[in-house]
């Protein structure tokens, strides 16, 4: 059984103004050929789960190309068609093949092209025939589309958030893949959608979260044997496209109809616990004088600019906050401006400056916020993961400055990275341990530093991951969608 596989993940958002290029997705990973293979070893990738996987189960691995970036507004044109045509003709002139395995995000948005996984998979389809399965692994918050699902026969999602199965569902959908190629299966994928999308922020697959419900639903729907793979996507939801919802998904044995009820029943488990996703949160200024009147140190959690979900990583929103409301308090925040930290190299560490820091690629919200600081450190920032989906990964803020102001270290980095843990701040020798107030600009990860003396306030704004979804100036969505409208009954988009 020879099998080619290969990975483009990158995960789009409408409300970003970043733009994605090929050098921005060779700063985080692009490889071709056998040379996969040794950058995705020892790593917790679907892609690494799907070739270990595939050899565990006798078949010959052929590498074609992959291609990783983070999240952000769209990928520029000319790189994705340059990236997905190496895919296709990569593929097509690795024939005779005997299956196909992509790791995709499964969200990604481009200038033109509306629907990117779709079409490179229907390019696929039609260059390679009908007969060779697809296998694909998604994101959790995949943007799933009738296309990607008519041209695959495996679909599998991740089952949890935060991310820590991207190995086992890469497997999953190997292993699935493997059994079709032996014949013993003939796997179709359907897809059914509701006008919904729901906060990231409550989406967690934790303890008694409702994700969890629903997670716990579908892994009892394989155990009976009603399909042999059941997802579920809440969606990524910065997405300004009328097709974008709750999706449920089922890959079953040769039944379209029993796929579309199971895809049903689990979208229906996400639309009955909607009302549950929304979490308490606070503007910066409430937020910051409630953290000072709590015990311990609390995470302040900047939902409206978060980096993994495509946000510039630049509102200054809550430093402002801090500066009027607690300003003498150690605290550590992090903020993407590359031409304050391009200050601070040029006056060099231990001068004092007046500083505009932040609103500097999205000036949309908000203007920089302007301050006196003393550079108390530049460095690179180039640090690697402890942990999460980019486990092992090598990642680089850039030219990066640690500004003190009052209580205050203020980390301004060049390049807007995904956070996991605290590494992005240790890289720099920002201490957060002894921090009363530290800002984070994810929307999951931050749960892993919580415990015994550690709490978190998340914020509410304006930013390009608006934690409202109500409240954004939405042009492609259709009414009556949730939670705009607090429908009756769902309305379905598919
Ligand atoms: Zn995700």
């Amino acid at each position: 059984m020879r099998v080619a596989v290969a990975s483009f993940e990158y995960e789009g958002n409408s409300l970003s103004l970043r733009v994605e290029r090929r050098a921005d997705f060779v700063r985080i990973g692009i490889h071709e050929g056998p040379a996969i293979l040794r950058a995705i070893e020892g790593r917790d990738l679907a892609l690494t789960g799907g070739v270990h996987a595939l050899r565990d189960g006798g078949a010959e691995v052929v590498p074609v190309f992959a291609a990783k970036g983070g999240a952000g507004g769209h990928v520029e044109d000319g790189f994705f068609h340059e990236a997905s045509a190496q895919i296709i003709d990569g593929i097509a002139a690795a024939r005779p093949l005997d299956g196909i395995y992509i790791a995709m995000h499964g969200a990604m948005i481009c200038g033109v092209e509306k629907d990117p996984e779709g079409a490179i998979l229907e390019a696929l389809r039609a260059r390679i025939g009908p007969a060779t399965p697809i296998a694909v692994s998604l994101d959790l918050h995949a943007h799933v589309t009738p296309r990607m699902a008519q041209a695959a026969q495996i679909i599998v999602g991740y089952e949890t958030y935060p991310h820590v199965d991207a190995y086992r569902t890469g497997a999953c959908a190997a292993g699935l893949l493997l059994r079709a190629m032996r014949g013993e299966i003939r796997p179709v994928t359907r897809i059914r959608k509701y006008n919904a999308i729901l906060p990231v922020l409550g989406g967690a697959t934790l303890d008694d979260a409702p994700m969890a419900h629903v997670a716990a639903q579908a892994r009892a729907i394989e155990a009976a044997g009603r399909a042999l793979s059941v997802s579920y996507f809440p969606v990524q939801p910065w997405l300004d496209m009328a097709d974008v919802g709750i999706t449920g998904l089922a890959v079953t044995d040769d039944d379209p109809a029993a796929a579309e009820a199971v895809a049903q029943d689990i979208l229906d488990a996400m639309w009955a616990r909607r009302r549950a996703f929304e979490l308490p949160a606070m503007t910066p200024p409430e937020a910051v004088q409630a953290a000072m009147s709590m015990s311990g140190r609390v995470l302040l959690i900047d939902t409206p600019d978060a980096i993994g979900g495509g946000a510039s990583g630049d509102a200054p929103a809550l430093l402002a906050a801090i500066l009027a409301h607690a300003p003498q308090a150690v605290s550590a925040l992090c903020i993407v401006d590359p031409a304050a930290a391009a200050r601070a190299f040029s006056i060099g560490e231990g001068a004092e400056a007046e500083f505009a820091i932040g609103a500097w690629q999205d000036r949309r919200w908000f203007t920089p916020v302007t301050l006196t600081a003393r550079v108390e450190r530049l460095c690179e920032g180039s640090f690697t993961y402890r942990g999460g989906p980019a486990s092992g990964a090598t990642a680089r803020l850039g030219p990066s400055a640690v500004l003190h102001v009052g209580g205050l270290r203020l980390l301004v980095a060049s390049h807007a990275v995904y956070e996991h843990l605290d590494e992005h701040y240790a890289a720099c020798g920002v201490d957060i341990a002894a921090c009363k107030l530290v800002s984070f600009k994810n929307l999951m990860n931050y749960r892993k530093l919580l415990g015994p003396g550690t709490g978190f306030i998340a914020l509410h704004g304006p930013g390009g991951t608006p934690l409202r979804l109500q409240d954004v100036a939405w042009e492609n969505r259709r009414r009556p969608w949730w939670p705009a409208d607090d429908m009756p009954a769902p309305e379905p988009i598919l």
